[in-house]
């Protein structure tokens, strides 16, 4: 028996030829690096719908709960927007995450030295950059009861969701954070809007009380809205953001645009034990699929992540993050990185060309 067993589920969209190429780079480092793995394959999201008529079947979430470590490419597209919300590709995702209790999302922002120009921020803002957030991924707005539309007795609709956080979940959240800037350098900063939220209050309240145990690391906290104009002006003065569930779901999108480009940041969703499930934090981009020109670098450094912190395979991580940038120094760009002077590839020359550095190291 293997190792270890991983669980890929591609999903729709760019995800089947994103994942293709993070394949590839899996058969390398078994065939040439001695990595130990079983690969196995399942459905989630439209694809899954198509097939079963459920989002995520429970055969995928069984052996989901069976793999050491799952990775996903992207679910949903406009074919089943028109479905019920109750059973859009989208859920099979919040449902894998919650059955799981991946309530730990860790969205890594760092501007690669070679991709500074390809942010459309200036080089001096950007250059340079290298900071986590750390998603609540399992709680908050997303998930809290009750929720709908309703009908109001004027016979006017009414939407409604529920922003909800109990002390434990911050707390256990709040634990990552502190855990990671104690690997780094020793910064949190909490986003929230405690001036209007009380559930936020609750949230500043618990991590100026976890801080006690934490003495190294400094603790700020910052109103979301003001994150979001500082990411703009000055993201290098961040090390580790910790925040809700829908603050950071908004705030990583905008952090990835400080590194250049959304198909370059991985992501990892952590359960208490370090299990995970790991993807690039970009959706399915209906506008390209098909057309294999979408990045996979994001999904790549995903399989990097994953190495890392389920397999403990740190130095097969190590590999891959230095083969992805030995092509990026090479000049290999796909169309959303490309620039003046750079070699523009295709979705699948991308993969190879990581592939082909990988094969070259001891
Ligand atoms: P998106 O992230 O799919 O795309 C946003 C933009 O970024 C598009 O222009 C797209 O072409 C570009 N882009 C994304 N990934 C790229 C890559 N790897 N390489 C090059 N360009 C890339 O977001 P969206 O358009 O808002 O959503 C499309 C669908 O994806 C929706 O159905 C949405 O619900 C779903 N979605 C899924 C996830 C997920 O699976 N985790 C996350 C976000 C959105």
């Amino acid at each position: 028996m293997s190792r270890h067993k991983i669980l890929v589920l591609p999903g729709d969209g760019i995800g089947p030829e994103i994942v293709a190429e993070a394949e590839k780079v899996l058969d390398v480092l078994a065939s040439y690096h001695g990595l130990d793995i079983t690969v196995e394959h399942g459905l989630i999201g439209g694809a899954a719908i198509d097939k079963t008529g459920t989002p995520l079947p429970d055969v995928s979430l069984e052996k989901a709960r069976k793999a050491d470590a799952i990775l996903l490419g992207a679910v949903g597209g406009p074919k089943w927007e028109p479905l019920d919300i109750s059973i859009r590709p989208e859920k099979g995702l919040l449902k894998i995450r919650a059955e799981l209790e991946l309530f730990a999302n860790l969205r890594p922002a760092l501007t690669a030295p070679q991709l500074v120009s390809a942010s459309t921020l200036r080089s001096e803002v950007v250059s340079g950059l290298d900071l986590m957030i750390v998603r609540e991924l399992t709680g908050g707005i997303y998930f809290g009861q009750p929720r709908g539309i309703r009908e109001l007795d004027n016979g006017e609709k009414q939407g409604f969701n529920t922003l909800v956080y109990s002390e434990s979940e911050i707390r256990r959240i709040g634990r990552v954070a502190f855990e990671s800037a104690l690997k780094r350098n020793r910064r949190v900063c909490s986003v929230d809007k405690a001036n209007v939220l009380e559930v936020t209050q609750l949230w500043r309240d618990v991590m100026t009380e976890m801080s006690q145990e934490y003495p190294e690391v400094e603790l700020t906290h910052m109103y979301v809205d003001n994150a979001a104009m500082q990411l703009v002006r000055a993201p290098k003065q961040f090390d580790v953001m910790v925040t809700t569930n829908m603050f950071g779901d908004i705030l990583s999108d905008l952090a990835s645009m400080l590194t250049g480009s959304i198909g370059m940041l991985p992501s990892a969703s952590l359960d208490e034990e370090g299990k995970g499930m790991y993807e690039p934090i970009h959706g399915s981009a209906p506008d390209i699929a098909g057309q294999n020109m979408a990045n996979p670098l994001a999904t790549i450094l995903s399989v990097a992540m994953l190495l890392r912190y389920s397999l403990g395979e740190t130095e097969q991580a190590d590999r891959v993050e230095k083969a992805v940038d030995r092509v990026l120094e090479g000049g290999y760009r796909t169309a959303d990185i490309y620039s003046e002077g750079t070699k523009k590839v295709s979705t699948s020359e991308m993969g190879d060309a990581v592939a082909t550095a990988l094969k070259g190291f001891k």
